[in-house]
Formats: structure tokens, C-alpha cells, sequence
């Protein structure tokens, strides 16, 4: 459907009405009351000449103020742009600075950085929320702001509850202006019109499975799936969702936050990982989905009181972002017997996801791969040394490892200011370079063998540090691992370990274990035991990080 990705929020709020959308610190926020305080945001917007065109950025954790700022600003027929709260000062200068934002939302506890990084931007308006209550509209107005402040709740306030009347062009308008994670290299910001958008989130609707949708009567999205289908696990509309997956990163923002809002889900809201209190939620809320990267469903494991909870009522687990290794999917199978797990893999550049293992019951999933290509999206894998990629370029065989190419609908329309990057990563016809290296199978499933920057040169020999990293994490006495090259005169670069131990463990042992286990010149030089892996807010390992170490 031709719809912009306010529809989303619309359709869901007629056909879900008086549920709760999203639960926040004791209080429920129905479907109804989330969609008119958007609407109400996006008419406070448009009064201070907020628009089409117009860049607003969302410098927010997960608060029910997201929500309604990121619908409001869509509503408005303006373009999102989210900001990890937590960025320095100087990344978040260069983003605001980079998008052109006119206005920013932010909330008391990160305001200072916004105060700091003001004068190096465009921004006009910078609206507050309050992390614990309404904050002090003439404070923030005299304040930091130098007049531009304004408190979040003065935003709507009286405003109408339908949203306004905006022209948008689904094809063209940008829905989001979204940051890659920086994981490689400096952030760039990818433009997303509202119909990849729209379009990706259709195609992750029903736990990864993809589905149909409509438009109601009012130009609202709906998906078309009966309520009652038994393939699925859980049933449209009674779907409780325990999330802790930033909304200000793409696997957030679609999969944990408009994807279960047009099924009907309730979203209960943790603005940060806190694991006693986010395992006492899964109880609690008798949650039936959870999800995220790798890295939460380790840290629930490590946490002493995990053995005692009832966690039965959990039927889908999905993972994405990062490499979701063996030992993690045996040990998820083992605590959530009868749930589904689902791995996906995308990129901010194609909105969010590409490829997914499928979430109903009849579907067929292959633990250590991340699925085939969701619906209306191609995949092939070719030859990294391609100097370019096009519909001509022939795909590898089955089997043969290669770079991933993705071409659909959810694809980037190229990254802002940036036409040589874009050049580089995006055909004239459609077909994204990924820079991830994987495997397809027979079937079309594809297997993610690692990122073509975290490969390392040994004496001229390619080695992954992910086949390295399974091996490690096989090792009972392994918690964590990240494997990157230590730069060497002689050989280019050293395999190097860094390890987080759950036992008694001496380095010599660990290097003869995975050793013994992979061809010569794979082979670890070194482990440097650390207290812990360092990892994004969007649970990837920041091996730019460990490399600076060495
Ligand atoms: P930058 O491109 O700025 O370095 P980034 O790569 O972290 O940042 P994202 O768009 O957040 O930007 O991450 C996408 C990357 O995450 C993919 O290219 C891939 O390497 C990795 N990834 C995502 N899902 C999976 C998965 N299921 N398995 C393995 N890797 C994954």
C-alpha cells in the first residue's frame, strides 16, 4: 500500500482502540491515546512552521515520549532523524549539523548535550521532556535554550487529536534520515522515503514472516492476516513484548516499534538495560516475544536469578544486528523450549532487514543462518573484488562465500551529502553492497560469515575472526569473546583474542583448545583476558575499540 509511515500509528489506533500500546512505569498508554497524542505533537510542530522538508531529531531513549515524537514528526510530514541520547557532544554536533534538523526533542537527563552542541547547528526548537515528570516550561524556555526550549507536553497541548492534512510523497519524502552505527567507520546518514519504510515493516510483520496489508477506510495500514491463524505462534493482538531495543536505531524503530504496533502488540518499555528488572517484566507481563541482539540474551543468562524465573509464557525469541552464535541458539532452545527463535540480518541502509528466518510454525528455519530474502527483495552473493554490481553480475553458486548484495523495495535512497559513498555502495539499479561476506545454501538461506572490514590478513591469508569468536565461545569457560588482528611487521596481522572468563582459564590452554581446531594459518597468536567485550547501544562489538587497544 501507498501509505506514509504515519498510517502505521493510525491504522493500528482504529483497529486496536482501548489496548494498551505501550506500558511505561505503572501507567498503560492505549492504542487511542498514543494516536492523538501524536497527532496533537504533529499539529504543535506545524504551528512553529514545522514540515515537509523539515528535519526533526529524536535525541530520546525509549520513552513513551519517543513514540509519540517520532509518529508526530512522521504525521506532520516531517523527517525523522534519530540520535543515540547518550552520543558525545561532538558526534552529536556533527549529526544535527549533517541532517539540518531544525528541531530536536530531547529529555532533561541528556539536554546538556544538545545546550553544548547548539551553536555548531540549525536547530530552532528544542523540546524537553521530563525523564521523571513534566519539567519546568519557563526554566527550559530561559535556560540552556536561549529561548528555543520548550517543555514537551506545552507541544500538543490543546491541539487537535486527528492529524493534520499533509501532502506527502511516499516516494520521494524522506521518512527517516537514519545514522548507521558507526561501528566502522564515521556515521552516515542514510535517507529512507516513507515507502521503504512502510515496506520493510510489512515485510517483518508476523515475527519475521512478512505478510499482506491494507488501507482502511480512513487511509490507515492493516495487515490482513486473520486473528486466529493458527501457523502463528502468537495471535494478532496478544502479543506482549518485554523490549529494551533502542527505537533509535533502524532494528528498533521498525522491528520493536512499528512492527508490534500494527500487529497489536503491547510494548513494555525499559529505557536501559536493567536485568533484574527486565527479567521481573517477562514474568510479570507474561511476555510472549522478545528480542533484540545477541548481547541482551547474554547478559539475561549471566544474571544470578535467571535459573528461577517462570519464563514460560515466551513463544518468540528474535535476534539480529550481530552474529548470534551456535552456542547462544542451543542454549535459547534449551531455556525457552516450544518458542520459536528467529535470526534476521539487515543494515540500517536497507531501513532494516533483508533476509529472516521465519516466524510461524510451519516455517523453516536453519539454526546459523539468518534465512532467505524477505518478500519482493533479491539477494545475491558475488565476488568481493566486483569492481561494480549490477542486475549483470552473475551470483555465486551455493556454497561459495562472497559479498552480499541486497536489491528491494526497503533499500536506501543513498546516504545524505554523501554522492561518492553512495556511488560506491549503490548501482544505478538497485543493488546494495552490504560490505557483509556470507554463503547462500541451496534453499537460499544465507549465512553472514562476517564483515568484509573486520576481515584480517595473515601472512596474505583471509582470516574471519567470527569462525574464531564460535570456536571460543564453544569453550565452557568462555563468556564472551572478539577476535581482531594485532598489526605485525612480518606476518600483516596476529589473530588476537580478547576474553571474558566464566571459570578457570590460563591462555596457553585456550590457544592449544581452538587451535587444534582450525588450518595453520587461522591459528590465535594471543588472548588478552578483559573484564568485558565492548559493545554499541546496539549490541554489536566495537572492534574499532579492541583494534585501538593494540
Ligand atoms: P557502520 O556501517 O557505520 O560501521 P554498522 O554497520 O554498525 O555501522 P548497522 O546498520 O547498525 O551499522 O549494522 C549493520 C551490520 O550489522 C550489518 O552490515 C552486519 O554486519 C551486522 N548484522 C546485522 N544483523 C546481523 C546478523 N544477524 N548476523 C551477523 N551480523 C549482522
Amino acid at each position: 500500500p501507498d501509505v506514509p509511515v504515519g498510517a502505521i500509528l493510525t491504522g493500528a489506533a482504529r483497529r486496536w482502540g482501548g489496548r494498551t500500546a505501550l506500558h511505561y512505569q505503572g501507567r498503560d498508554i492505549s492504542y487511542t491515546e498514543l494516536a492523538a497524542d501524536a497527532a496533537r505533537f504533529a499539529h504543535g510542530l506545524r504551528a512553529r512552521g514545522i514540515g515537509r522538508g523539515d528535519v526533526v531529531a529524536l535525541h530520546l531513549p525509549n520513552i513513551p515520549e519517543f513514540a509519540v515524537a517520532y509518529y508526530g514528526t512522521l504525521l506532520a510530514g516531517a523527517t525523522f532523524s534519530p540520535c543515540n541520547p547518550l552520543l558525545p557532544v561532538d558526534d552529536l554536533a556533527f549529526q544535527l549539523a549533517d541532517c539540518g534538523a531544525v528541531a530536536v526533542v530531547t529529555v532533561d537527563l541528556v539536554a546538556p548535550s544538545v545546550a553544548a552542541a547548539l551553536a555548531r547547528t540549525q536547530v530552532a526548537t528544542v523540546i524537553v521532556a521530563g525523564a521523571f515528570g513534566p519539567v519546568d516550561a519557563a526554566q527550559v524556555c530561559d535556560g540552556a535554550f536561549a529561548g528555543r526550549g520548550a517543555a514537551f507536553e506545552d507541544v500538543g497541548a490543546g491541539r487537535p487529536d486527528e492529524p493534520p492534512a499533509v501532502d506527502i510523497d511516499t516516494r520521494r519524502d524522506l521518512a527517516h534520515i537514519a545514522y548507521t552505527g558507526g561501528t566502522t567507520g564515521r556515521s552516515k546518514g542514510v535517507m529512507l522515503p516513507h515507502r521503504n519504510v512502510v515496506v520493510n515493516v510489512i515485510q517483518f510483520s508476523h515475527g519475521a514472516t512478512g505478510g499482506t496489508a491494507t488501507v482502511d477506510e480512513a487511509g490507515g495500514l492493516v495487515l490482513d492476516a486473520p486473528a486466529g491463524d493458527p501457523d502463528f505462534p502468537i495471535p494478532l493482538g496478544e502479543n506482549v513484548l518485554v523490549n529494551v531495543a533502542p527505537w533509535f536505531h533502524a532494528m528498533g524503530t521498525i522491528g520493536y516499534l512499528s512492527n508490534p504496533l500494527l500487529a497489536g502488540s503491547t510494548i513494555v518499555v525499559h529505557p536501559r538495560l536493567d536485568v533484574p528488572a527486565f527479567l521481573a517484566d517477562l514474568e510479570k507481563f507474561r511476555a510472549t516475544a522478545l528480542g533484540g541482539a545477541p548481547a541482551l540474551f547474554s547478559a539475561l543468562f549471566a544474571d544470578p536469578t535467571f535459573a528461577e524465573r517462570d519464563l514460560s509464557s515466551v513463544q518468540a525469541i528474535r535476534s539480529g544486528a550481530a552474529p548470534l552464535s551456535h552456542d547462544m541458539i542451543a542454549r535459547l532452545e534449551a531455556t525457552f523450549p516450544g518458542a520459536i527463535v528467529v535470526e534476521a540480518y539487515g543494515l540500517t541502509e536497507v531501513s532494516m532487514g533483508a533476509t529472516a528466518n521465519p516466524g510461524n510454525v510451519s516455517g523453516v528455519r536453519k539454526a546459523g543462518t539468518v534465512g532467505p530474502a524477505v518478500a519482493d527483495t533479491l539477494v545475491k552473493v558475488v565476488d568481493a573484488g566486483e569492481p561494480e554490481v549490477t542486475d549483470a553480475t552473475p551470483g555465486l553458486p551455493a556454497g561459495a562465500e562472497g559479498e552480499v548484495c541486497v536489491k528491494g523495495p526497503q533499500v536506501m535512497a543513498g546516504y545524505l551529502n554523501r554522492p561518492e559513498e553512495t556511488a560506491a555502495v549503490l548501482s544505478d539499479d538497485g543493488w546494495l553492497r552490504t560490505g557483509d561476506i556470507g554463503v547462500l545454501d541451496e534453499d537460499g538461506y544465507l549465512a553472514i560469515v562476517d564483515r568484509k572490514k573486520d576481515m584480517l590478513i595473515y601472512n596474505g591469508y583471509n582470516v574471519y575472526p567470527r569462525e574464531l569468536e564460535e570456536k571460543l565461545l564453544a569453550h565452557p569457560a568462555v563468556a564472551g569473546a572478539a577476535v581482531v588482528g594485532r598489526p605485525d611487521e612480518a606476518a600483516g596481522e596476529l589473530p588476537t583474542a580478547f576474553v571474558v572468563r566464566a571459570g578457570d582459564l590460563a591462555e596457553d590452554d585456550l590457544l592449544a583448545y581452538v587451535n587444534a581446531q582450525v588450518v595453520h594459518y587461522k591459528k590465535l597468536r594471543e588472548v588478552r583476558f578483559v573484564d568485558e567485550i565492548p559493545v554499541s547501544a546496539a549490541g554489536k562489538i566495537l572492534k574499532r575499540e579492541l583494534r585501538d587497544r593494540l
